[in-house]
């Protein structure tokens, strides 16, 4: 599936290396680490060092352009998501994040809100477990 970068944040200079950098992440089926993306860039040419890598996903994560989420390893990982509320499926074997656009978390949210006295203002939801594919090669 592709699609276009999602904009940089209004707060950060559009320079060519953050440009490179988001453009990197998006075209990663999974979250990715600094360290792999650093590599990945290397390998097609993008002379970034690791300090500058870990820093503009930082610098994205912080605006809001990013997310971050949690490799297998526990290393810390980058991805861009869609815009608006959404949920995740996450994978603890290969890191495969899945969106969910639909939140069917709301109603239930606010009714154990309500029973309590307590006015939501938002709310998070990730499932983490095994995607269908690593559950196949389990049983294989
Ligand atoms: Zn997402
Ligand atoms: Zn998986
Ligand atoms: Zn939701």
């Amino acid at each position: 599936m592709k699609r276009a970068d999602p904009p940089l944040s209004p707060g950060l200079r559009p320079t060519r290396q953050r440009r490179a950098i988001l453009h990197a992440v998006a075209a990663e089926e999974r979250p990715v680490s600094a360290q792999d993306l650093h590599a990945r860039l290397r390998r097609s040419g993008e002379s970034a060092g690791l300090a500058t890598v870990y820093r503009t996903l930082q610098a994205l994560a912080d605006a809001g352009v990013l997310r971050t989420f949690q490799t297998p390893a526990g290393e810390v990982a980058y991805k861009v998501c869609e815009p608006g509320h959404h949920h995740h499926l996450i994978c603890t074997r290969c890191g495969r994040v899945e969106e969910i656009p639909s939140c069917e978390v709301e109603e239930w949210a606010s009714t154990v809100a309500k029973r309590r006295g307590f006015s939501v203002s938002s709310h998070q939801a990730d499932i983490y477990g095994v995607c269908a594919s690593c559950g196949k090669r389990r049983r294989t």
